[in-house]
């Protein structure tokens, strides 16, 4: 494995359920144990109802682009090497919504409302990051 020199999660408390469940392959996210909303970003609070207790519930990985970009401008000089590249909003079949990058096609493929179904790429032995495949598209590499 090359060394990732790109920006990585600062695992914590607070979020290491998520980081060794993606290490494990599973995409995790807190479901509040008062009114079962799931939950993303990580918060301490439910913010439907407030609620502090929860637990982490493992997601299908299916959902559909919500937005979807082609970055071509590099804001971040760890990222000059990947222009272009995508950016895409994900609507997971649960409800809540996380920014990945759709893999595995080139970036004029993906469209708005295509259905999709998580991956996980290793990038460090610690972190595993969230990307995702359209449905019904074979396997090749990114
Ligand atoms: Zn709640």
């Amino acid at each position: 494995m090359n060394e990732y020199l790109k920006p990585l999660p600062c695992i914590d408390g607070s979020n290491r359920p998520f980081w060794e469940a993606a290490r494990q392959g599973h995409l995790v996210m807190q479901q509040c144990s008062a009114c079962a909303h799931v939950r993303f970003p990580i918060s301490h609070v439910c913010p439907r109802c407030l609620a502090l207790e929860h637990q982490w519930c493992t997601l299908s990985g299916r959902g559909t682009i919500y937005s979807y970009i082609v970055y071509h401008q590099v804001y971040n000089p760890a990222f000059k090497h990947d222009v272009p590249y995508n950016v895409a909003m994900i609507q997971l079949e649960e409800g809540p919504r996380l920014f990945s990058n759709v893999v595995g096609v080139a970036n004029d493929v993906p469209k708005v409302g295509d259905a999709v179904q998580v991956v996980f790429e290793e990038v460090t032995p610690e972190v595993s990051l969230p990307r995702f495949r359209l449905c019904g598209v074979d396997a090749q590499s990114a």
